[in-house]
């Protein structure tokens, strides 16, 4: 059980603009520039997916073909460009209106530094990326296409870094476009955050979101082969510290949890789904409350998990999965619970009454437990129980329905240590301290109208939130260190009304 590599066969597109005024021998200097610049990036390791030089691009009809062959080619998850040279940008204009990828301008150049005392024309003419960056930008700008800008040398760590973040995003954002999710049952009743547009989601984030019959999982529960079971039964003996009772008196639940498991992963293969969401007010015949195995979807299987109907934050656990590929760290459904509002130590925590995920670090091993659970009417569920290990500068997103809308709302936190032993809570947790702090936090989440339910993820931070969202052309709220409550209400009242003006995309 392992995460498919997201990044397996992805490609990322090189595209560096010129023209044909420089003369032959100044575009295989060009050419053979950027090829030196493209092996040096992909030399770094920072970035997952494998950087694609392409032919220089120096007319508006080159230009067009590298973005529909970008476009139409699956395996192409982003497009980078840059210009060595003055690419007049005009021969750009056709080209950027029919692609469909993500795009990054890189604002770099071949030289780190001037040669003072040797620098002629014929060195200027070559490289000149400061003044075709500009024509370039100013086309990008004025065609309104959504772009990530990195500054600096190739050569500088934080442009790989940079780069390698967004790359992240883009693989979001295919995995985000090619996503079902598969929902077993409804919302949960009467809830209003959960409710969404599932049109307006797969028009937007491309991600399609259907419903299967519960009774379709019973009938998938009852067809389980006890051989699959003994597997996942191993897999958990392996990984967690499994209470001795469930493998003594207590083995026909943990059996029951490990077949529930195995049942949602057979439907989730065999319809192609990589986010599922249930709901514990519509179980059919199933015995339990689903507990550890939706634990393990994002952990064991890198898929997103939600409860209680809502497919929104299944879907960005998934995407968070995919970002957060092969870092430290991972993605999972968190829900704010209770605050510690003790002075100089004001923490938050989250929890939820099974579906919280190791993926996103734990202190110490996970202990696979069983316990009663009033909600839901079920038998005794089991559950992984743990709490989330310390990360600075992790993050929060919600996203919500506003009608006309998405909106991503986000909150940088630091994942702390619990403050006392939680022996008493049968459920997996995380403490953290909001940034810039508990009451800003709050007083800016609420104002917003974000979810109780979140996305956490310790993998990636907010930088690469902050790409997809821009990719996705979505609204993303941002609460960080900088902000305060008066100017956050202001920003958010400005971007309502931008994104309202702005509502083509
Ligand atoms: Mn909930």
């Amino acid at each position: 059980m392992a995460m498919e590599n997201p990044f397996e066969g992805k490609e990322i597109w090189f595209g560096v603009g010129s023209q044909d005024l420089y003369g032959e021998e100044a575009l295989r200097q060009v050419a053979a520039h950027s090829a030196e610049m493209v092996d040096y990036l992909n030399a770094t390791g920072k970035i997952p997916a494998k950087i694609v030089l392409k032919p220089t691009l120096k007319s508006s009809d080159g230009v067009k073909q590298f973005m529909v062959e970008a476009s139409a080619n699956p395996n192409v998850i982003g497009v980078i460009a840059w210009c060595h040279t003055f690419s007049p940008a005009k021969m750009w204009i056709r080209g950027l209106e029919v692609l469909t990828k993500p795009l990054l301008q890189l604002a770099t150049q071949h030289h780190k530094e001037i040669p003072w005392e040797t620098i002629d024309m014929d060195f200027m003419n070559l490289n000149q990326a400061a003044h075709g960056d500009r024509e370039f930008g100013y086309i990008v700008s004025r065609l309104g296409i959504p772009r990530k800008i990195v500054v600096g040398h190739y050569t500088d760590p934080e442009v790989a870094e940079k780069v390698g973040t967004w790359a992240r995003a883009c693989a979001g954002w295919d995995a985000s476009n090619n996503m079902k999710v598969m929902r077993w049952g409804d919302n949960m009743r009467n809830v209003a955050v959960t409710e969404g547009d599932k049109t307006e989601a797969e028009r937007v984030f491309g991600a399609s979101i259907n419903t299967w019959a519960v009774n379709e999982l019973v009938a998938a529960y009852d067809a389980v082969k006890d051989d699959q079971v003994k597997d996942i039964i191993e897999d958990y003996k392996a990984r967690y510290d499994v209470d001795p009772a469930l493998l003594d008196a207590k083995y026909d639940s943990l059996f029951i949890a490990a077949k529930e498991e195995a049942a949602m992963v057979n439907m989730m293969r065999a319809n192609g789904c990589t986010a599922g969401v249930d709901n514990f007010e519509d179980l059919g015949a199933l015995p339990q409350l689903p507990g550890v195995g939706p634990q393990r979807f994002p952990s064991e299987y890198g898929w997103g998990f939600s409860a209680e109907g809502d497919w929104k934050t299944a879907v960005l656990v998934r995407i968070g999965a995919v970002m957060g590929y092969g870092l430290p760290g991972g993605a999972s459904l968190m829900e704010d619970y209770s605050y510690n509002f003790t002075e100089g130590n004001e923490l938050d925590m989250g929890s939820h009454m099974l579906e919280v995920s190791p993926s996103i670090g734990t202190i110490a091993k996970p202990k696979l437990e069983i316990h009663p659970l009033g909600i839901g009417g079920k038998a005794d569920p089991v559950r992984l129980v743990f709490s989330g290990a310390p990360k600075k500068d992790a993050v929060v997103v919600s996203m919500a329905d506003e009608r006309e809308r998405f909106r991503l709302l986000m909150d940088v936190v630091d994942v702390v240590e619990p403050q006392g032993s939680l022996k008493e809570l049968p459920c997996a947790r995380a403490v953290w301290k909001p940034q810039p702090s508990l009451k800003t936090a709050v007083q800016c989440w609420i104002t917003a109208g974000g979810s109780h339910h979140t996305c956490m993820t310790t993998s990636v931070g907010r930088e690469a939130w902050e790409d997809f969202a821009r990719m996705a052309g979505v609204e993303l709220a941002v609460i960080d260190e900088n902000t305060t409550a008066r100017q956050f209400e202001k920003e958010l009242e400005l971007s309502e009304m931008y994104h309202r003006l702005n509502n083509q995309h």
